[in-house]
């Protein structure tokens, strides 16, 4: 269980702590981390860091394929499963059956779950950047926050899209000139059985539309591939053509290229490195694989197995070894604007893949780039998922 130590107000006290590791970062991607790191022999003292309290700001529609839930012990907070994502064109709908069921699920109750399997410290901070460099070449790195400097050896940069902690040499591009996407998402109270995509240049001509129907409420957004573009006024048209109403409005940037996964020393994971994968804006998945994949790393270190150099080195090679299925993906994911505008040949592409078995092979074969069960298959502890030499 992770000791809590929120801070509000006057007793938001300076903060000048040192630890092992360092998790910038209570989301998806940080929190998976800071589980892998529970239990070892080795006690390391974990601190977790992050602007809002746990599972404070849904970052997301919160739509997961269903057996990374069953991996990380989260199927508590699931609230509704689809076999089938229906997606609906101007003229037409076709439906794709799913190989693997995905599930909506509450993003405050999953957050505290994942927490509650780790064994960390969180503190409510701002993390700014980083502070000096270390006075010995691989001593403890210093992060400078609102409340002060914390200082660790291992420090893991899991503050999505900004990569906060980003070294001075890297190009720092900002949107909406990066390679990022634009997301944005209401709401609205209501109920619905239907997973469902909208490709519809009414909309959004490079990117696509959702409706993630979750218990109560329908999570319906606009994503677009080109940053260009506002989603703004494509959402409340969404929202208002589904006959619902536009509550809480959510959005955020999303990378949709690959970055380099360490840097200046830091790890980083889930958006900070680019992990979301292109063309489906999926994020979720990718910060559980990669946020379990560095923690083995860090819990290597911890326990005397490797150095954080040779962590560093093999965990850059975890995330490379990826590019060739994230360029793809990218590739799709350029072709999607110059379809969705054609609609004949969206309508082909469409009626192409929806019979079942098509449909389930796609799907199949996107849902294997990040398998769950690459953390069970080949290794009884599911330790070791990786070979040394990757
Ligand atoms: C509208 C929208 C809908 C989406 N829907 C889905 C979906 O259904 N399924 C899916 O798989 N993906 C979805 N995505 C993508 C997904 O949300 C992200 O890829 C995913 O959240 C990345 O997880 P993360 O842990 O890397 O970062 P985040 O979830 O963004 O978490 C970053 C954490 O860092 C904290 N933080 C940021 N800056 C600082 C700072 N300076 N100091 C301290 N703390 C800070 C934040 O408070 C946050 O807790 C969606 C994205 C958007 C925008």
């Amino acid at each position: 269980m992770p000791t809590r130590a929120t801070k509000r107000g006057d007793d938001r006290t300076p903060l000048d702590v040192d630890c092992d590791v360092l998790i910038c970062g209570a989301s998806f991607a940080g929190l998976t981390v800071a589980r892998e790191l529970a239990g070892s022999p080795a006690r390391p003292r974990v601190l977790v860091v992050d602007r809002y309290e746990i599972g404070e700001r849904q970052t997301s529609a919160c739509a997961v394929p269903g057996p990374w839930l069953e991996l990380l012990g989260l199927t508590d907070a699931a609230l509704q499963s689809f076999d089938e994502i229906v997606a609906h064109t101007a003229d037409r709908s076709y439906s794709w059956a799913l190989p693997e069921p995905f599930v909506t699920f509450d993003y405050r109750r999953l957050c505290r779950l994942l927490a509650d399997q780790g064994d960390f410290l969180f503190e409510t901070a701002k993390v700014e950047g980083l502070g000096p460099r270390p006075a010995v070449p691989g001593g403890p790195m210093t992060v400078i926050t609102d409340r002060g400097p914390v200082r660790a050896p291992l420090v893991v940069d899991a503050l999505g899209w900004r990569r906060v902690l980003a070294p001075e040499s890297e190009d720092a591009i900002q949107p909406p000139d990066a390679y990022m996407s634009r997301g944005l998402e209401v709401h609205p109270e209501g109920r619905s059985d239907e997973l469902a995509l909208y490709l519809n240049d009414r909309y959004v001509p490079d990117g696509y539309s959702w409706s993630f129907p979750a218990g109560d409420e329908v999570r319906v957004g606009v994503g677009s591939f080109d940053p260009h573009h506002h989603v703004k006024d494509p959402t409340l048209r969404l929202v208002q053509d589904l006959r619902r109403e536009p509550d809480g409005f959510q959005g955020n940037w999303i990378p949709h290229r690959l970055r380099s996964a360490t840097g200046g020393g830091v790890f980083f994971v889930g958006d900070s490195a680019g992990h979301c994968l292109p063309l489906t804006a999926e994020g979720i998945r990718p910060a559980f694989h990669f946020g379990i994949a560095l923690g083995r790393e860090l819990r290597d270190v911890v326990e005397g197995r490797q150095t954080r150099e040779q962590a560093l080195r093999r965990y850059a090679g975890i995330s490379a070894q990826k590019h060739p299925a994230y360029r793809w993906l990218l590739r799709l994911q350029r072709l999607v604007g110059r379809v969705i505008p054609h609609h004949r040949t969206l309508e082909l592409a469409l009626r192409a893949t929806s019979p079942p078995r098509v449909g389930r092979r796609a799907w199949s074969a996107y849902l294997r780039t990040l398998s769950a069960s690459t953390w069970t298959a080949d290794d009884p502890e599911g330790r070791r998922p990786f070979s040394r030499r990757s």
